[in-house]
């Protein structure tokens, strides 16, 4: 005989303002098998949750309902509640009535029928329930960081403080990330490298450490606390363990003009280069796409100056395998490409940059040394034109719809840096408004206006038309003046949109975690689990998320570091018991299943079944390995036979509750 209670929530008036909650008790308190039904104002609190457990006990209850919020927000919390109370907490579930019901809806009547049906079905789920026993797995005390910029180096040295192995993997030849490349950070204005660098010594010595630079992850098996990773290790023809990073072979490299990335195209490289003087690790690079040696089989010079035989043309990509029980994305972030603006002359005008080319320009260890001089003719500019939200904020199929966040304060910074050292130019910053929430943020815009004299003007730049004397007409207008102006410049600066790496989306389907429309990671629950990828055992950290300062970055990479530390520390983890098992009977072998199977969980076994008359038929069946299998539903939905169903989730109970709906 069943005996189910009935929980109705009111949410404080979340629930209670739409849905008649005293209604759906009583109505509930009628199906058949219901012994108790009632409402109270949060279910989830400590009261609330005693209700529910005083009841499992006293009317020794086999099922219960709790029509309340999204089972994302309190499920586990009530099924902990079962389980203290004594009832197999799997034999509990939770109705929605406030997102599926009260959030939508306005008419009280309408959503207090639908809130009913909501309880309906979930009443007749729970009558097919099953007690489930959740498996116990060894975690993995490892944890993997990809991306190695400030948000995976400050990741990878918390989980490392506590005692744990991390590795690292970067895809360029040395880690830093963006950080590297900046020149003065807000809203401090200390040096990016005099804080950087020193993380990224740490990062290099500490024990607990590895990184694997110039590396990518190429493929990723398993599930938390037990992930299988194999990493690409990209041939960069330097043995990193002989390399002692002198730099002998990048100065004899005869192919001179290579485009250097680290200076973003400003200034050129050889073939064999090491990114920057603080790099880490510090060892050479052949790039194959210029060295001669390898293009045509001639010169050999890098080879014949390295004084201990670092160099190596015959390097092969290799792969390493690595088990892991979590995994951190610091991906970050690029700016846009500019090619799509030509109104601003990008391609047209060596005088107009980005704003990360203008961070080199500015940078001590950029191409000019630090002396901010005009691209086209190496002249200090007089007039400079900063433009915001290129690119960010806007309609059209180029721009991206969201703020870039951290624009308005670093042309804020770039805006003071040039009249802190030139104090002679004139600086315009061009802006839709000034978005600076954050500590000291407001006055450190407000510095460049009331204390360097930086003119802020409200408008949109419409057009930059290089002229033959080398100036830049700049065409806007000001909004607050409702006047159009024609601006006279010698430099252009633009602010960017950020977006996600262009790895991010190969990454996120290998990690089978989700993603925005944008293509940023997206977090399990934007308030209340803001680090963790909704995919168990993958943690966000940095502008991976979203476009973040570096403030925000450190941040939430200590939060991430915090889960990972969380996380391995235990020696088992729960596993899901709501996983898929095939009725063998009604398999036919025909691979279906595992041809979605994200998780590569089937497998097919020869099995023999007895028939009648003495019979024996051999037939290939599917089996499920339960340590794999996510849960995901993808093969009951694929199997043509109905051979596979889902625990906790079977077909039959799906449309018991499309029967309890429609009644
Ligand atoms: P990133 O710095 O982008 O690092 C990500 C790393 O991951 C990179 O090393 C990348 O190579 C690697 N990676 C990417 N994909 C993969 C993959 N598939 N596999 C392996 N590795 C991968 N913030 C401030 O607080 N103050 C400032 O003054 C400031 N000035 C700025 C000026 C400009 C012009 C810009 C553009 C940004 C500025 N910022 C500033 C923001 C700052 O750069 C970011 O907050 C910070 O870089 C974010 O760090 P991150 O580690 O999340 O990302
Ligand atoms: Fe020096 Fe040899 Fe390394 Fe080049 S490869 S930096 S020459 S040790
Ligand atoms: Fe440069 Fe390649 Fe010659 Fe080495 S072999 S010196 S990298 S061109």
């Amino acid at each position: 005989m069943q005996r189910i209670g009935v929980f109705v929530c009111h949410c404080g008036t979340n629930i209670a303002a739409t849905v008649d909650v005293k209604r759906v008790a009583e109505t509930l308190g009628k199906e058949p098998g219901v012994v108790v039904a009632t409402d109270y104002p949060y279910m989830c609190s400590l009261a609330g949750q005693d209700l529910v457990k005083d009841a499992i006990k006293e009317k020794q209850l086999t099922g219960v309902v709790i029509c309340s919020c999204s089972p994302r927000m309190h499920e586990g919390t009530f099924r902990k509640a079962a389980q203290q109370a004594g009832l197999n907490s799997f034999m509990l579930e939770i109705a929605n009535i406030r997102e599926q019901c009260s959030w939508i809806h306005k008419d009280i009547a309408e959503a207090t029928d639908k809130a009913i049906s909501i309880g309906r079905a979930a009443i007749a789920k729970v009558r097919n329930d099953q007690p489930l026993t959740p498996s116990q797995n060894p975690v993995v005390k490892r944890a993997l960081v990809i991306g190695g910029g400030i948000a995976g180096i400050q990741a990878a040295l918390d989980i490392a403080d506590a005692g744990y192995d991390v590795d690292i993997v970067e895809k360029q030849p040395t880690v830093g990330g963006k950080m590297t490349q900046l020149d003065k950070t807000f809203p401090t204005l200390d040096c990016a490298s005099c804080i950087l660098t020193p993380k990224m010594v740490d990062v290099a010595q500490n024990e607990k450490i590895h990184i694997y630079s110039y590396s990518e992850v190429e493929k990723v098996e398993g599930y938390i606390g037990n992930f299988h990773v194999q990493i690409r290790r990209k041939a960069r023809y330097v043995d990193e363990d002989k390399c002692t990073g002198c730099g002998l072979c990048t100065q004899k490299c005869p192919m001179k003009k290579v485009p250097n990335e680290f200076n973003l195209g400003l200034d050129d490289r050889h073939a064999v280069y090491i990114p920057f003087a603080q790099a880490v690790p510090k060892v050479a690079t052949i790039d194959p796409r210029y060295c001669k040696m390898l293009k045509e089989g001639k010169c050999g010079l890098c080879s014949k100056v390295c004084g201990v035989g670092a160099i190596d043309y015959k390097q092969q990509d290799r792969f390493v395998e690595q088990d892991y029980g979590a995994i951190v994305v610091a991906t970050g972030f690029n700016p846009i490409r500019l090619d799509a603006f030509d109104e601003f002359a990008y391609t047209e005008s060596k005088d107009v940059v980005s704003s990360l080319e203008f961070e080199r320009l500015m940078n001590a260890a950029g191409p000019n040394n630090g002396v901010l001089l005009r691209p086209s003719d190496g002249k200090p500019p007089k007039t400079l034109v900063f433009v915001q939200c290129v690119g960010s904020r806007g309609t059209s199929c180029r721009d991206k719809e969201y703020c870039s966040k951290i624009c308005c304060m670093y042309t804020a910074k770039h805006a003071m840096l040039v009249k802190e050292h030139y104090p002679d130019t004139e600086v315009y910053v061009f802006y839709i408004d000034v978005r600076t929430p954050g500590k000291n943020f407001d006055e450190f815009y407000r510095r460049a206006v009331e204390q360097f004299g930086v003119h802020y003007i409200k408008g949109m730049v419409g057009k930059v038309v290089p002229q033959a004397d080398g100036s830049l007409d700049v065409q806007a207008s000001d909004l607050l003046a409702r006047e159009q102006l024609h601006i006279k410049a010698d430099m252009v600066v633009l602010a960017a949109a950020m977006e996600p790496d262009k790895s991010a989306r190969h990454l996120a389907t290998m990690l089978t975690a989700s993603m925005d429309t944008n293509d940023w990671f997206t977090e399990a629950h934007p308030k209340l689990r803001p680090v963790e990828s909704p995919t168990a055992g993958i943690f966000l950290a940095g502008a991976c998320q979203g476009p973040k300062d570096i403030p925000d970055t450190v941040t939430q990479a200590g939060a991430a570091a915090s889960k990972v530390i969380g996380l391995l520390s235990k020696d088992h983890l729960t596993g899901n018991p709501c996983i898929a098992e095939c009725n063998e009977l009604r398999c036919n072998g025909c691979s279906s299943c595992a041809n979605v199977c994200p998780y590569g969980a089937i497998t097919y076994v020869d099995k023999e079944f007895k028939m009648p008359a003495r019979v024996v038929v051999t037939r290939r069946v599917a089996q499920v390995n339960a340590a794999l299998c996510q849960g995901c539903g993808g093969c009951t939905v694929a199997c043509p036979s109905g051979a596979m169903d889902l625990k906790g989730f079977a077909t039959s109970q799906i449309l018991s509750e499309v029967d309890a709906i429609c009644q």
